[in-house]
């Protein structure tokens, strides 16, 4: 079985925090405070283009490819999210075939604190966010590979709020549901799976299509406001 070790980090911040007691003759020793440690919190986003290079995914009428349209949302998103400082890791950047186990190694890699799995799909109108329908476990070193999400449920829940939010304050509608959508079981972080569909049906005002440059824009810069928000509330594990 793979298994995912979740604590290293841990243990070498441990480390790095450890100690701080002067040593010094005459006057019993006192405890003097470390010297102040440099330890920025890392607040990285994970982006994946779902699909790529001989995996199209979806079909868009005749041309229009599902692999296209979600590299197309990770490379405007990861424009946007630089702008406000964040700091972003893709697991592609151009048309390549990525297997799912390099897609997870590169999140759960970065030790993300937010991890996006971007799709997009001909049906259904608005944007639909997963989440991973593993059950809730409890955290520890080792992560069984299959079941890596399962610590991280109760956040990637808050995570999808927090999107579902900034998207309803977009006027964008959107469907919450829980689906092991891969590789999103292997992942070691908050992460939520964005599928794009066209906005249409009778409520809808103004149907717009999935290539629709503004709709994109809207949907990435409602995503980059709930990962900005969500980087203001979070706190390294
Ligand atoms: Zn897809």
């Amino acid at each position: 079985m793979r298994w995912i070790d979740a604590g290293a980090l841990a243990v070498v911040a441990a480390g790095v925090m450890a100690g701080g007691w002067a040593q010094t003759s005459g006057p019993p020793a006192m405890p003097v405070p470390p010297p102040p440690v440099q330890v920025q919190p890392r607040f990285v986003v994970a982006l994946d283009a779902a699909h790529g290079g001989s995996d199209t995914g979806a079909r868009f009428g005749q041309d229009i490819l599902e692999k296209d349209i979600t590299l197309a949302l990770s490379v405007h998103l990861r424009s946007l999210l630089h702008a406000r400082g964040i700091e972003v890791v893709t697991t592609r950047e151009s048309d390549i075939d990525v297997p799912l186990l390099n897609r997870a190694e590169t999140a759960n890699h970065a030790q993300a604190a937010a991890c996006l799995v971007l799709h997009a799909t001909p049906t259904g109108s608005g944007i639909h966010l997963f989440t991973s329908s593993l059950n809730p476990a409890p955290s520890a070193r080792l992560l069984p590979w299959d079941t890596a999400q399962a610590p991280y449920i109760t956040q990637s829940l808050k995570l999808e709020s927090e999107i579902d939010t900034a998207l309803a304050h977009s006027e964008i509608p959107v469907t919450l549901g829980r689906a092991s959508v891969q590789p999103m079981d292997h992942l070691t972080c908050p992460e939520v799976a964005v599928e794009m569909a066209p906005l249409v049906g009778g409520h809808v005002s103004h149907p717009r299509d999935i290539t629709d440059a503004a709709y994109q824009k809207q949907v990435v810069e409602s995503l980059a406001a709930a990962l900005e928000q969500w980087r203001s509330d979070w706190k390294q594990p």
